[in-house]
């Protein structure tokens, strides 16, 4: 069994080791659910990265219109986000002069 560190990638065979390493070094862990792993807060997927809900939806198979609806909805309650937001968009291909 491999253990990695979310925060620093370092590797530990055991738990044991592993919470050790995460105690002493003090990096953080996030069980918030976006992944089924411990992870960094503020991973893609994480709820405490702000463009999360987005990307779940597009990996829950969201349709085009779907997406852009959870968009505007992030843009209307953090608009300094919709630069990153558009940039998502279009890494899929979505119009993004739709929302715009
Ligand atoms: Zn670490
Ligand atoms: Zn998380």
């Amino acid at each position: 069994m491999i253990l990695r560190c979310p925060d620093c990638r370092t590797r530990r065979t055991t738990r044991g080791l592993f919470m050790r390493h995460v105690q002493a070094t003090g990096h953080k862990l996030c069980r918030c659910g976006g992944y089924h792993y411990a992870h960094r807060p503020g991973s893609p997927l994480c709820a405490y990265n702000p463009l999360s809900a987005l990307r779940l939806a597009d990996r829950d198979g969201a349709d085009e219109d779907d997406l852009i609806r959870c968009a505007l909805y992030i843009i209307s309650e953090t608009p300094a986000l919709a630069p990153k937001v558009q940039a998502l968009l279009e890494d899929w291909k979505i119009d993004v002069q739709s929302i715009r």
